[in-house]
């Protein structure tokens, strides 16, 4: 099973392709995480893309396309993947097309998990992770169970992606809107988009995109 996630930033693509990762082991392949360690590792084209990030701008097609080109090279034929945040451009999508019909793969679905733009700044700038293990938490909504220690390693150092402000979360969104929101059409004219409640509960989410893999 080969999918894409779509959605605004903070609709909860990066949680539930870990969910589907870890249920139906799946690869989740986030163009997002791959620039962050990038630029992390402090390599070239980490630090090009840190500033674009930082700004909320998208990073250019040409370096999305080598990233996943790259991933998509490493999994074993038959291993089915989960695309999280990536296309996000009419271009990304094309090349993806190109890359997967070269490579004799298919695109299973498309599901696009909606949510309010209020709720999405809301959850965007609470969020935070562990620094050690990666479990994510939110102000609002988790917060770890003993206050300043990780429910999952104990851990007491949690850090917040950069982009997760305000000013910057507004830019993500036009960016998504401008930019991404075309990509409905594109595969809803495919046949391959199934929408979502991404305002849902974790757990609901889950269950309406299990269900949209059920469908035949
Ligand atoms: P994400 O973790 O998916 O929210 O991505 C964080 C940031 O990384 C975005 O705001 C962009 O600056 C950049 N980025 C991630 N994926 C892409 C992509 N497919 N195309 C262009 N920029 C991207």
């Amino acid at each position: 099973m080969n999918l894409i996630l779509l959605g605004p930033p903070g609709a909860g693509k990066g949680t539930q392709a870990q969910r589907l990762q870890e249920r139906r082991g799946l690869v989740q392949l986030s163009t997002g995480d791959m620039l962050r360690a990038a630029a992390a590792a402090g390599t070239a084209v980490g630090k090009r893309a840190k500033a674009i990030m930082d700004a909320g701008n998208l990073v250019p097609d040409e370096v999305i396309a080598e990233l996943i080109g790259d991933r998509l090279d490493q999994l074993d034929a038959g291993q089915g993947f989960i695309l999280d945040g990536v296309p996000r451009t009419t271009a990304q999508a094309d090349a993806i097309d190109a890359m997967l019909t070269q490579k004799g793969r298919r695109l299973d679905r498309v599901i696009e998990l909606k949510v309010d733009d209020d709720l999405l700044v809301e959850r965007v700038t609470g969020r935070f992770t562990c620094a050690n293990c990666g479990q994510g938490y939110h102000d609002k909504f988790k917060r770890p169970k003993d206050a300043g220690k990780c429910d999952v390693c104990g851990g007491t150092e949690f850090k917040r992606r950069s982009d997760d402000n305000e000013d910057a979360m507004r830019a993500r969104l036009q960016v998504y809107y401008n930019q991404t929101a075309p990509l409905l059409d594109y595969y809803r004219a495919r046949g391959k988009l199934h929408s979502v409640d991404g305002m849902a509960d974790m757990e609901e989410v889950a269950r309406q995109i299990e269900k949209t893999l059920k469908v035949a």
